[in-house]
């Protein structure tokens, strides 16, 4: 099973990840490269930074 990185598109490698297009045939599952999952994490602080915390009715 390979791993692709949903934003960037990057695969994962043994020995890290590598922009390479995930090879046919195999199973893919979508994630996020260390990178990509870093400014996602920066961007949901932010967007709950903007918004301050919601509060359900
Ligand atoms: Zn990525």
């Amino acid at each position: 099973m390979q791993v692709i990185c949903c934003v960037c598109h990057k695969t994962k490698k043994h020995n890290g990840w590598a922009k390479q297009a995930a090879q046919a045939g195999g199973q893919l599952s979508h994630g996020y490269c260390p990178q990509c999952y870093q400014q996602m994490m920066e961007r949901v602080e932010n967007f709950f930074a903007m918004n301050g915390c919601r509060k359900s009715a």
